[in-house]
C-alpha cells in the first residue's frame, strides 16, 4: 500500500509492558493453522506415517533446544528457559506422542489429523480450570502442538528475519519464537491476544521491551511496514501515526527512558515518605531462578514465594528434597531479608495426575483449591512443610498459607504444622523454632473476620488479586467483565481498611502481594490505610518506592479519610489521579495504569 494511502488508527489492549517504542510492523505468521490435511490412511502406511510423527516431533525438539540455547546465551531471567524446557518435557510426553501413535494406528487417520485430535482433547481438559495462571499455561500445549504440526506439513517455522527498528506485530508470541527474532532490532511487541501473565508479556518484560498486548486483531488490520507508536503505558498502538504524534511520543519516549534510569538507580536506597515514615517494599516471586532480578530491582525481602511451579508439568508428587532445595536456595539467597513461603495454591491441575479426581469440578476456583486441597491431601501437605521448615534453618523464613476462609481451617493447618515439626524435633532435624506463620486474606469472609483471625497469626497479607474476584463477583481473567474489576471499588476498600485495622489491633503486621500492591496510583491510599508492607513484582519496586517518597503520611491518611465518604470507583479514581498528578506529576504521567 502506498503510504500516502495509509490510515492513522489506534489500537486499543492491555499495556502489559511500558515503555515507548516507535518502529516498523514486521507481521509474524504466529496464528493456529486450521487448514491441515485430513486423509484416511491404509493399514499398510500406517508405519510410515508414525515415523513421520516422530520425524517431527525430533525436528520440534531440536529447534526448541537451539531457541533455548541462544536464550541462556542472552543471559536472560530464566523464566521462559524454563518455558522451553517445559515444552521439551511436552514432547517427551508419552501421553501424548502415545495418543497421536494409537489414533494414527486404530483409527487409520494420517498424522496431522490425530495430532490435533489429541490437542484438543488436552485443551479440552482445561477448560473447567478456573485458576488464571494454569489457564496461561494451556497456551504452552498450543504452542508445542502448532510447532508440531508446521512442521508435519513443512511450513515454515525457524527464524525470522527482522529489519532494524522493527515492531513485531503477531497472533501470540511463544518463548521459542521470540527466541528467534533478532533482540537487537526489536523495539516492541503488539499482539492479539494475551493478558498481564502471558508469555508474551513475561518475555517483553524480562527483555524490558514495551508490549501491548490483547489487541484482539492487530495482526489482521496492521500492514507489514506499517510505521507504528507501541505505548506499553496506555495500552495502545497507533497505527502510521501523524508526524507530529511521532514528535510527541519521542519526547515522550526520552522523558520515559530518563525517568526509568533515574528510578532505576535508586531503587535500591529505602522508600521513606516525606515526612520520615519507612515503607517496606518486597518483592513477588514464582520461579527461584528470579531471585537475582527481584533483588537487584531493590526488592527488601520476598513478600510472596509462590510454589506451585514445583507442582506443575510432572506426574508425580514433589519430594520432600525438591521443596528443600528449592527453598533453601531462596532463603540464602535473600537472608537477612525475610523470605515469605506460600503453601501450595492449586486445585483442579490438570498437570498433576495424582489428583485426577479433582479435573472436573464444575467451578475449580470455588473448589478443592489451596489450602482445602492441602487439608485433604494431608500427605503431600506435609511434604511441603518438611521442605519449609527445614529450609528456615538457613535464614529469614515465614511459611503462609493461602485462600484461609475461616477459623477452623487456619487451625487445623496450624495443627498440621505443629505435628510436622513435632516429627521433626524428633528425628532431630533442625529448623527455625521461631519461624512465624501467616495467612493470605484473599477471601471476603476471611476479610470480614479479620479481628478474630489476627490473634492466631503472626502476620496478615492481602491477596487483592482474588479478594477483589471474590468481593466483586468478578472472574479476575475473564475480558467480558474485565471493566467491573475494580481495586477502588468501596466493598474492597473497606475489607482492605478492617483487615490492617484488625491486625494492628493485635499488633501483628500486614504486607499486601496482590497486583495493586504494585500500581502506584494505589500507594497512597494503602499507606493512608496503615499498610506496613508492599510486595509486588521485579518491575513494580522502584516506581511504588519512588511514589511513597514523594508523599506524606498525614496526607495520605486524609486522603484515604476522603475518598471512605465516595460511592464509587471511578470518584475515588478521578480524585487520586488529580492528587497524584498535583503531587508526582512525573510518575503518575509516565506510568499511568
Ligand atoms: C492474590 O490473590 O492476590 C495473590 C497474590 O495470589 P495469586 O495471584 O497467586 O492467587
Ligand atoms: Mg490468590
Amino acid at each position: 500500500m502506498d503510504q500516502n494511502q495509509r490510515r492513522v488508527h489506534i489500537l486499543h489492549g492491555v499495556a502489559a509492558s511500558a515503555g515507548i517504542a516507535i518502529g516498523n510492523a514486521v507481521l509474524l505468521d504466529t496464528k493456529k493453522i486450521e487448514r491441515y490435511p485430513k486423509i484416511r490412511i491404509t493399514k499398510e502406511l500406517i508405519e510410515d506415517e508414525v515415523n513421520r510423527f516422530y520425524n517431527a516431533v525430533e525436528i520440534s525438539k531440536k529447534q526448541i533446544s537451539n531457541a533455548k540455547k541462544q536464550l541462556e546465551a542472552q543471559h536472560v531471567i530464566k523464566e521462559h528457559i524454563f518455558i522451553l524446557e517445559t515444552h521439551l518435557m511436552m514432547l517427551s510426553d508419552p501421553s501424548l506422542i502415545n495418543r497421536v501413535k494409537q489414533l494414527i494406528t486404530d483409527d487409520y487417520i494420517n498424522a496431522e489429523w490425530a495430532l490435533k485430535i489429541s490437542l484438543q482433547e488436552i485443551e479440552k481438559d482445561f477448560d473447567p480450570i478456573g485458576d488464571e495462571y494454569i489457564k496461561s499455561r494451556v497456551a504452552d500445549t498450543t504452542f508445542v502442538g502448532e510447532r508440531l504440526l508446521r512442521n508435519l506439513i513443512g511450513k515454515k517455522t525457524d527464524g525470522f528475519h527482522m529489519l532494524e527498528n522493527s515492531v513485531v506485530v503477531a497472533h501470540d508470541l511463544s518463548p521459542a519464537d521470540t527466541a528467534m527474532l533478532n533482540k537487537e532490532k526489536v523495539l516492541g511487541f503488539a499482539t492479539d491476544v494475551g493478558g498481564l501473565t502471558s508469555h508474551t508479556s513475561i518475555i517483553a518484560h524480562s527483555l524490558e521491551i514495551p508490549a501491548v498486548v490483547g489487541l484482539e486483531n492487530a495482526s489482521s488490520c496492521i500492514n507489514p511496514g506499517d510505521k507504528l507508536i507501541v505505548d506499553g503505558i496506555s495500552g495502545i498502538i497507533i497505527v502510521n501515526p501523524s508526524d507530529s504524534q511521532i514528535s510527541e511520543y519521542e519526547k515522550r519516549a526520552r522523558s520515559y527512558f530518563s525517568f526509568e534510569l533515574k528510578l532505576k538507580e535508586r531503587s535500591k536506597l529505602p522508600a521513606i515518605t516525606k515526612d520520615g515514615r519507612y515503607v517496606k517494599v518486597k518483592g513477588n516471586l514464582e520461579f527461584k531462578d528470579e531471585i537475582k532480578t527481584v533483588l537487584d530491582h531493590g526488592a527488601e525481602g520476598i513478600g510472596l514465594y509462590r510454589t506451585e511451579f514445583l507442582y506443575l508439568n510432572r506426574n508425580d508428587i514433589p519430594h520432600e528434597e525438591d521443596h528443600f532445595q528449592a527453598y533453601k536456595t531462596v532463603v540464602e539467597t535473600v537472608s537477612p531479608y525475610n523470605t515469605v513461603i506460600r503453601t501450595l495454591d492449586l486445585g483442579g491441575d490438570k498437570f498433576y495426575s495424582s489428583l485426577g479426581e479433582l479435573k472436573n469440578e464444575m467451578n475449580p476456583v470455588m473448589g478443592l483449591r489451596a489450602i482445602r486441597l492441602c487439608l485433604k491431601e494431608i500427605d503431600i501437605f506435609k511434604t511441603q512443610l518438611r521442605g519449609i521448615l527445614r529450609a528456615s534453618h538457613y535464614g529469614n523464613t515465614s511459611i503462609m498459607f493461602p485462600m484461609i476462609s475461616g477459623m477452623e481451617e487456619l487451625s487445623k493447618a496450624k495443627d498440621i504444622l505443629e505435628e510436622t515439626k513435632n516429627d521433626l524435633r524428633k528425628k532431630g532435624i533442625p529448623f527455625d523454632e521461631g519461624i512465624s506463620v501467616g495467612i493470605m486474606v484473599e477471601v471476603p469472609s476471611a476479610a470480614t473476620i479479620a479481628d478474630m483471625l489476627a490473634s492466631d497469626v503472626d502476620f496478615f497479607s492481602i491477596g487483592t488479586n482474588d479478594l477483589i474476584q471474590y468481593a466483586l463477583a468478578i472472574d479476575r481473567g475473564n475480558e467480558y467483565v474485565n471493566y467491573l474489576y475494580e481495586p477502588l471499588h468501596p466493598a474492597v476498600l473497606r475489607l482492605i481498611k478492617f483487615t490492617i485495622d484488625s491486625a494492628h489491633n493485635v499488633g501483628i503486621p500486614v504486607s499486601m502481594c496482590g497486583e495493586m500492591a504494585g500500581r502506584e496510583i494505589y500507594t497512597p491510599i494503602l499507606l493512608g490505610m496503615g499498610i506496613d508492607i508492599l510486595s509486588t513484582n521485579a518491575f513494580a519496586i522502584s516506581h511504588v518506592k519512588e511514589m511513597a517518597r514523594r508523599i506524606n503520611l498525614e496526607q495520605c491518611q486524609a486522603i484515604t479519610e476522603h475518598i471512605f465518604t465516595m460511592k464509587t470507583a471511578k470518584e475515588i479514581y478521578d480524585f487520586m489521579n488529580r492528587e497524584i498528578m498535583e503531587h508526582a506529576p512525573d510518575i503518575f504521567g509516565l506510568t499511568r495504569a
